[in-house]
């Protein structure tokens, strides 16, 4: 069953499109890597899907709700109810702990702190940083960073997860395990992963792929077979 439905999205800056009539799904508990050329409106897409911003054309529709009609204070619930974010740079508060940071979003939510903690708790025990939690972002390498990241997106359980070059500052072995992490939570969680990536290594590790080209989708394609060989080359 289709979670996130986008239907003729497009999305502007000035004159130049980020987004231009993009029509998509997502299946519910699919695991998508969104590939494409820097500029080609992957970012621009996660954003519209995670309700931090809205489409000047077209419509974006996730488990029924849809996103261009809610008031700010409904997307706001939305992005806190329902979304997990996990960006390249890791957007940790450098004023306080680890564990206050992965608490903080449950903390100004409507969420019930005590299950909350536990899941985070769980995690952070499976992730190895169990012994990072007290300590300030600046105290931990890029690595602990992100898995400080990994934790806070998902203690909500969230039913989206959406990753924009979750590894990019990692090298590539790191990347593939983050990666390989991610996949098996989301499945864990039940939740809808999104991976935008450029490292094919990363994309790879995806049956489904969404290419974007200047804001379209490459050829109107869905889903590439990664088993499918690529063609021959041309004479
Ligand atoms: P990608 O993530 O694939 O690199 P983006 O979605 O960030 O691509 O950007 C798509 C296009 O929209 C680019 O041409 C970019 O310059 C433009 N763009 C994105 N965000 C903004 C913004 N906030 N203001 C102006 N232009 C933007
Ligand atoms: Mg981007």
């Amino acid at each position: 069953m289709s979670l996130v439905n986008v239907k003729n999205v497009s999305k502007k800056y000035g004159s130049q499109y980020a987004l231009k009539n993009l029509t998509l799904s997502l299946e519910e508990k699919g695991q998508y890597a969104i590939v494409g050329a820097s500029g080609s409106g992957k970012s621009t897409l996660l954003y519209l899907l995670g309700g931090l911003d809205k489409p000047d054309v077209g419509e974006i529709e996730v488990d029924g709700l849809n996103l261009g009609q809610l008031s700010d204070g409904e997307m706001a619930n939305y992005r806190n109810t329902k979304v997990g974010f996990i960006f390249q740079f890791h957007f940790l508060l450098p004023s306080i702990n680890c564990l206050k940071n992965i608490l903080l979003p449950a903390e100004i939510g409507v969420h019930k702190i005590g299950p909350v903690k536990k899941q985070a708790l769980e995690l952070a025990e499976h992730l190895g940083i169990t012994q990072c939690l007290k300590k300030f972002p600046y105290q931990l390498s890029g690595g602990e960073q992100q898995r400080v990241n990994i934790v806070r997106a998902l203690s909500l359980r969230p039913q989206i997860l959406l990753c924009d070059e979750p590894t990019g500052n990692l090298d590539s072995e790191n990347s593939v395990k983050v990666t390989a992490l991610l996949q098996k939570l989301a499945k864990e969680f039940d939740s809808t992963l999104a991976v935008v990536t450029h490292d094919h290594s990363v994309a790879n590790r995806f049956k489904q792929k969404f290419v974007l080209k200047d804001g379209q989708l490459v050829d109107g394609q869905q889903s590439l077979d990664v088993a499918t060989p690529p063609p021959p080359p041309e004479n």
